[in-house]
């Protein structure tokens, strides 16, 4: 028995994927990037294929494949453009709280649209006291007559402008020993007081949108609360946990398999005094350590997301995966543009951009420090093997 394998069904999903990857991102990746846009209108097509609702029941419009498709999804559409790949990630991200938390009203009412493409959605937390303090978040909902009114500011959050479904979390209160309660609500586009904001220029992971969110005096009614009045901690952190992290990770793992293929493309191909550089054992050792890196980082990823579908505890395993993914793809990059001297900076090669995007990655859903402080405090506070 093999330790991992893909199912037919999950190699038929690649395949299918892998193809419309090579139509329709790879040739237009660069230009997204270079113009800094997302190609929103690609997620129509994407909910054709199943892309969007990869891990959705059917009944809900979902393909109903579950995690280790999401991953497929994710690694080869992040292959050629993890910008994207973050902008798929985030909607994802939008309607698993919706799935998990939501009743069987909300779930009819948002989740077809979103798995179909005519609607787009998002998650926010981040707010400019840090994102590393979830909990200290200080937008506030305040209950008022049949509703309630949210007033405050998220940062750093992908789709802003793009997205037409945004689930969020706000202050609801205190609990009886002072700590914050935080509330989940949907928030759709279009609601009075609720806009996008600053659009930030980024380093990576351009070809998505990424900014800020502001409320002012929004009101909306209580069907929009998600899941129970100060459940809002668990579900940010149980779809940012999960779900987040371990799609971040999977943006890397297809970050890392461009890496190999551009290094062994470039050094196939590539003549210094009378030989190929792939001759150089100099050359060898970068491919292997980068080869090495995508296969270490697939695995941590697709073993992750594959307890995630056998319904078993996988935060720590993502938490490890997203911290290792994200980093080896910094230094794989790095290690690819050396191995092509001068032209690894030449931005006709994409491996520059790779860099920038596996850069970006890391704080995206918490950075490498909040990923080390977690698998710190699991690991002092028991370690079994
Ligand atoms: C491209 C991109 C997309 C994103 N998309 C979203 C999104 O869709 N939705 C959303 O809600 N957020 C999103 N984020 C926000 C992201 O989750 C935050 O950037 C991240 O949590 C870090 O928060 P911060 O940037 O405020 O850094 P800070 O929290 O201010 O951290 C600053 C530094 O201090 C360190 N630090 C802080 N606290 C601790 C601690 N307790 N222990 C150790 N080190 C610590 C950090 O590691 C970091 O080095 C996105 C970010 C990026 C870059």
């Amino acid at each position: 028995m093999h330790f991992f394998e893909f199912t037919e069904e999950q190699k038929m999903l690649r395949k299918a994927i892998r193809e419309f990857a090579e139509a329709e991102i790879a040739p237009k990746a660069a230009e997204w990037d270079e113009q800094d846009v997302c190609p929103a209108e690609l997620f129509k097509k994407m909910g054709e294929i199943g892309i969007n609702g990869i891990f959705t029941p059917e009944q809900y419009g979902g393909a109903g494949i579950g995690f280790v498709g999401r991953t497929i999804c994710l690694e080869e559409i992040s292959r050629y453009s993890a910008g994207l790949g973050i902008a798929v990630m985030t909607h994802h991200l939008g309607i698993y709280p919706i799935l998990q938390f939501g009743t069987e009203e909300q779930k009819k009412k948002y989740i077809p649209d979103l798995c179909s493409g005519a609607k787009i959605g998002g998650l926010g937390v981040t707010e400019p006291g840090g994102g590393s303090d979830f909990i200290g978040q200080k937008t506030a909902a305040e209950k008022k007559d049949d509703g309630w009114v949210l007033n405050g500011r998220k940062c750093f959050i992908t789709n802003s402008h793009i997205a037409d479904t945004t689930v969020l979390t706000a202050k609801t209160g205190q609990d009886e020993k002072g700590r914050t309660k935080l509330s989940a609500f949907i928030i759709e586009k279009g609601t009075k007081g609720f806009e996008a904001g600053r659009k930030e220029h980024k380093l990576g992971l351009r070809g998505s949108v990424t900014g800020d969110l502001v409320l002012t005096d929004v009101k909306i009614s209580e069907d929009a609360l998600l899941g129970k009045e100060g459940g809002g901690a668990k579900i940010g952190m149980e779809g940012i946990g999960e779900v987040g992290r371990a799609g971040m990770s999977a943006i890397c793992v297809g970050i890392l398999r461009g890496c190999v293929e551009e290094a062994v493309k470039f050094a196939n191909e590539r003549v210094v005094g009378g030989k190929a550089i792939s001759k150089l054992q100099s050359i060898q050792f970068e491919v292997a350590k980068i080869r090495t890196a995508y296969e270490a980082a697939r695995l941590l990823t697709y073993y992750a997301a594959s307890l995630k579908d056998a319904g078993l505890p996988c935060a720590n395993e993502v938490t490890t995966a997203k911290y290792y993914s994200t980093e080896a793809a910094v230094e794989a990059s790095k290690r690819t543009m050396d191995l092509m001297g001068g032209y690894g900076i030449i931005n006709e090669y994409p491996v520059g951009r790779f860099l920038r995007d596996a850069l970006a990655s890391i704080p995206s859903g918490g950075t490498s420090h909040i990923m080390q402080v977690i698998m710190a405090a699991n690991t002092l506070s028991g370690f079994q093997a």
